[in-house]
């Protein structure tokens, strides 16, 4: 199995030479295992990684949205898949938006208000599938899905993806409560081999936040040594801290638990 992030960033794009050490675009990650291509988020790392599935020849992926704030949702427009005859991309996310389906989420976000294009005119095949929130699925043969809702405005849905005996935890956009863990994610952490999780906020930072949905390295630690996790990446750096700042949250992480480590645009993982 093998993991790709092309955008670590969470928020808002950070276009400015002290930010891409670490990376500016926002949350997107590529896993490929058993030859299937499956996508975290549609941020601005999107389009990116669109070009490369191009070049690789890739006609067939999935997309598994953790929710539809910008910082999610910014590359879905530019990802040049969807325009393409001969594509197919199954885009899945948790029903949690009223009477709105998942296929009207994308609708909106493509309406002629705020896109030259209109996803009737989209000449791929997106399947736009709709799954209640703790639901598990299997994508493929052998590649199996777990997820749970977290604490973030509107919702936000944390991924366990299951294959080849790996597993990686996708848990971005959340805010718990340090004394009471969430339980349902802790339940998906359970010994998983990689746990990408929200690391927007420092601890001094956080207290002002509070309601924002954001989390901290210090719970994601706490975290994942009790669902017994082997390594955490950081993700979804905050626009407020530079390449220096994010460096210096990355080092106090390490030095609290060898698992850490800083996601970095371009960095892949093999499991
Ligand atoms: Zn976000
Ligand atoms: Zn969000």
């Amino acid at each position: 199995m093998r993991v790709k992030f092309w955008g670590v960033r969470g928020s808002i794009t950070c276009a400015y030479p002290d930010f891409l050490e670490y990376g500016g675009n926002t949350a997107c990650v590529e896993v490929e295992v058993f030859g299937r291509t499956i996508i975290f988020d549609a941020g601005t790392g999107l389009p990116w990684l669109g070009n490369e599935l191009l070049k690789r020849g890739v006609k067939e992926m999935d997309m598994l949205m953790s929710h539809f704030h910008n910082d999610h949702t910014a590359g879905f427009n530019y990802f040049k898949p969807i325009y393409i005859p001969g594509h197919t991309v199954h885009l899945r996310a948790a029903e949690n938006y009223g009477e709105t389906s998942i296929e009207g989420m994308i609708r909106r976000h493509m309406q002629a208000e705020l896109h030259p294009v209109q996803f009737d005119n989209l000449e791929s095949d997106l399947n736009c599938i709709g799954f209640q929130p703790g639901d598990e699925f299997d994508l493929h043969d052998g590649i199996h899905i777990k997820t749970t809702m977290l604490t973030h405005p509107a919702g936000s849905t944390a991924y366990r993806l299951e294959a080849d005996g790996k597993s990686i935890v996708y848990a971005t956009d959340t805010e718990h409560n340090p004394d009471k863990p969430d339980q349902g994610l802790l339940a998906l952490m359970k010994d998983a081999d990689l746990v990408i999780y929200d690391c927007t906020y420092s601890e001094d930072e956080l207290p002002q936040y509070k309601g924002w949905g954001h989390s901290t390295w210090n719970q994601g630690i706490k975290l994942c040594k009790l669902a017994g996790a082997k390594r955490m990446a950081m993700f979804h750096y905050s626009p407020d801290h530079n390449d220096t700042q994010v460096r210096e949250l990355e080092n106090q992480a390490k030095a609290t638990w060898s698992g850490a480590f800083g996601a970095k645009e371009g960095m892949e993982i093999v499991l």
